[in-house]
């Protein structure tokens, strides 16, 4: 269903939702614009925006009129689907047994305003965990059956965003239970599930105008000309295999500081390690998931040998990864173009940049 609500609906349908989710969703904290689990719809960053380029990140008072004035938050969801840090197996020692204990993820999330780039991104690890993998994640199965999605139409880009290329739209076109586009004066919601829909009749709704979708049509029109960036895939898996030996990646290495900046912010790296906490005094052992990176220096190492010792090759490895093998595994690239990597790469290496470069070579 397609409908119009007038903005103060917004309230009303966030507490809906509460009533049965835990909700995660943007907040402005210490500057920056992360996520976190909320109780109002007044802890979201409403009247904000940021401004971001290479290597740069400021939160300012937004100039425009609306609510959803910020674009997204600096951080991915994927930390609550695939959390940092995740203990899934305790083994006790208890009167002279051990005794196993198997945790999972029970939150059951709603996550409120994820905008285009970011459902892909959801959509992306569906796809590595579930969906194209021979032996589907347990632990992220559970947490992602129960999830909400609350999805908004972004109505301007960040300086660094490229999703346009990546093939997302601003306007999601499916893999939300409800999707919001704030249009001047009121909200167009659609609906894409039926416990969206559940939620979006219990308020005062009408049926949406032909012009109030065309309106919604035009902000992500908008939105697409404002982009800034843009990365040309056309190809582009087979000219980096042409390219696998050259010295750009030697050129990228020597600035790249391996600090995994770029993999904490993607929101489709999903590299994890497994390591045991052992406690002896208290008899003890947890095994526990926790974020890798690609670039850290161990990640490689087989039976004593690094594989990829030199930054290059690990940089080499990450663009490889999401630009070309990507798509030899899961049929799709492993980048969304929310740009996150180009903002928070403290070399200001830039994605988009390099796509010029290698095209070049
Ligand atoms: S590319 Fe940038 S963000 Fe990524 S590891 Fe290198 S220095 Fe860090
Ligand atoms: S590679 Fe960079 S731009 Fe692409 S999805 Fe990851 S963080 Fe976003």
């Amino acid at each position: 269903m397609i409908v119009t609500v007038e903005k103060s609906q917004l309230e009303k349908l966030f507490n809906l939702i509460k009533k049965e989710y835990e909700i995660v969703a943007p907040v402005l904290r210490e500057g920056v614009i992360g996520l976190s689990a909320v109780n109002s719809l007044n802890q979201l960053p409403f009247g904000y925006t940021e401004v971001e380029e290479k290597n740069f990140y400021r939160v300012e008072k937004s100039n425009d009129k609306y609510m959803f004035s910020y674009i997204r938050a600096s951080f991915p969801y994927k930390r609550f689907l695939i959390p940092p840090e995740f203990t899934f197996l305790k083994v006790k020692r208890e009167n002279g047994k051990l005794a196993f204990e198997e945790l999972t993820i029970e939150k059951k999330y709603a996550f409120f305003d994820v905008r285009g780039c970011d459902l892909r991104g959801i959509e992306v690890l569906d796809n590595v965990f579930l969906k194209k993998n021979q032996h589907p994640d347990s632990y992220y199965e559970k947490v992602r059956k129960n999830l909400f999605i609350v999805s908004v139409t972004c109505r301007k880009p960040s300086d660094v965003c490229f999703c346009y290329s990546m093939g997302v739209c601003p306007k999601p076109k499916r893999g939300f239970d409800i999707l919001i586009t704030e249009l001047d004066d009121v909200l167009l919601l659609e609906t894409g599930t039926e416990k969206g829909e559940k939620f979006v009749k219990k308020l005062d709704y009408r049926d949406a105008r032909e012009e109030e979708i065309e309106e919604s049509k035009k902000i992500e029109k908008n939105c697409i000309k404002s982009l800034k960036r843009s990365l040309n895939t056309e190809g582009f898996p087979e000219i980096l295999y042409r390219n696998i030996e050259s010295n750009i990646w030697n050129e990228i290495g020597k600035r790249c500081f391996a600090c995994t900046s770029c993999t904490q912010v993607c929101p489709t790296c999903f590299c994890f390690d497994i390591v045991e906490k052992n406690n002896v005094n208290e008899g003890l052992s947890e095994r526990v998931r926790i974020y890798d990176s690609c670039f850290n220096p161990d990640f490689a190492t087989v039976h004593r040998f690094n594989i990829r010792e030199s930054i290059a090759s690990r940089y080499r490895q990450w663009y490889m990864h999401k630009f070309a093998y990507w798509v030899d595994q899961f049929g799709e690239f492993g980048c969304v173009g929310c740009g996150r990597c180009i903002t928070w790469c403290p070399a200001s290496i830039d994605v988009t940049e390099e796509e010029k470069k290698i095209r070049k070579l």
